[in-house]
């Protein structure tokens, strides 16, 4: 990768913010959040495109089955259709990101075995309907948490709507790795996990606290592991030139890949990789996942999203992709629609704001013609972080280049 990294971190980093007692006014009023892990059975997995796989093996997807997926989508949850030997038959969204179940039904045919259902960027897609029209129809229903670990909807908790549910905890716990299987209505008994190794459970909590350190948090901590890390690197330096060396031999072996100890799907790569798939998450992203504060997580990404709102609601060319933001909806991002997106993130992008564009890069095949309004918010939306490892000073600073990246000569004046 030749991109710089952003200025400040694109999703969350090891820090106070996730942990301890909330945060005085952060909005969260006492109630622990609703999340996935309330949802039914769980199982913890490296990622949520593994849990995908883990859900369409377990409804029995398989060759000559259609799944629908949604057109505005991540192409990571593609593979997974593939894998079961399933084929994805996409399916169109409103302008407001809502499923069009129109569409949808229009697409049900005998080959049709399950249908995958996005919460996008934490938002409640209408699930009683969709519910209805999955009974109606004898498909299986997976609902796909990835951008809303926590939240609820009609009283219960996102996640309990679908025959399987699928989050990616990376998303919203300072973790390197992660994901969830869950099931509020089937057993999980057939889903064996092992642990991935040594190699990978010392990944996995380096790389989450070398992440931390890189953005100047936990400095105290920092300090007290520095010379351990410097022995680390050292190693693994030597390790490599040795292994380098030995490759001028005939019976050499493969150079160590750092990046093998762990999936792609941690380093924001869209690759499947089905050695992932029986492997248990990590003991470190585990262990954070359970001393986390839930509602310091929740009731700090509601503050930080209602902030940036805020800002861009004053500027010119953008507003909210959603109109506002409901009670028990914890965000992913924010994500703020674009009169001129391209230009808007060029300058934000050059200035280091980190960007999501969700759906920029699809499935193979899936354009405009197969739905307009996916083509339209993958374009004109660009979200902005709000995970709770965000200060003040960094999300004011993002609050700046926006105004300055939609109003350049009132920032000169
Ligand atoms: C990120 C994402 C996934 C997959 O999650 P990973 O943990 O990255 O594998 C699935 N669905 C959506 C909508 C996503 O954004």
């Amino acid at each position: 990768m030749t991109e710089p990294r952003p200025k400040i971190p694109i999703a969350p980093v090891l820090s106070r913010a996730s942990f301890g007692a909330p945060s005085g006014n952060a909005g969260s009023a006492g109630r622990r959040p609703a999340s996935v892990l309330d949802a039914g059975q769980v199982r913890k997995v490296t990622s949520g495109r593994v849990a995908i796989a883990l859900a369409l093996r377990e409804m029995g997807a398989r060759a000559g089955d259609e799944v629908l997926v949604p057109a505005y989508h991540s192409p990571s949850m593609v593979p997974p259709v593939l894998w079961c030997g399933a084929e994805p038959v996409f399916y169109r969204i409103a302008a407001d990101a809502s499923v069009d179940l129109a569409d949808v039904a229009a697409r049900i045919g005998p080959a049709t075995r399950a249908i995958m259902v996005t919460h996008y960027f934490g938002f409640p897609q209408d699930m009683a309907a969709i519910r209805a029209l999955c009974d109606a129809h004898g498909l299986q229903l997976l609902e796909d948490c990835a951008h809303a670990f926590f939240g609820e909807h009609g009283g219960r908790p996102l996640g309990s709507w679908g025959d399987y549910a699928i989050a990616s905890s990376m998303k919203f716990f300072p973790t390197y790795e992660g994901g969830c299987l869950v099931s509020s209505r089937c057993r999980l008994d057939g889903v064996v996990l092992h642990s991935a190794g040594p190699g990978f459970e010392a990944k996995a909590a380096l790389a989450a606290l070398e992440n931390s350190f890189a953005y100047g948090r936990l400095p105290l901590l920092r300090a007290a592991l520095g010379p351990l890390l410097r022995l680390k690197d050292l190693a693994w330096r030597a390790l490599k030139s040795r292994r380098t060396t030995a490759t001028s031999g005939a019976a050499a072996a493969p150079a160590p890949d750092a990046s093998a100890l762990a999936p792609a799907s941690s380093d924001s790569g869209f690759d499947f990789e089905p050695r992932w798939v029986d492997k248990r998450s990590s003991w470190f992203s585990r262990a954070v996942m359970r001393l986390a504060s839930t509602r310091r997580i929740a009731g700090l990404r509601r503050r930080h999203y209602l902030a940036l709102e805020q800002a861009a609601r004053a500027l010119p060319g953008c507003r909210p992709l959603f109109a506002s933001l409901p009670e028990g909806v914890v965000p992913w991002q924010c994500p703020l629609v674009f009169d001129d997106p391209e230009t808007v993130f060029e300058r934000l992008h050059a200035a280091g704001v980190p960007l999501v564009r969700f759906a920029q890069l699809r499935w193979p095949g899936v354009d405009a013609t197969t739905c307009a309004n996916s083509a339209m918010l993958a374009r004109r939306v660009l979200a902005l972080p709000c995970h709770q490892a965000l200060r003040e000073d960094e999300l004011a600073w993002m609050a700046a280049q926006l105004r300055a990246a939609l109003q350049p000569k009132a920032e000169a004046a």
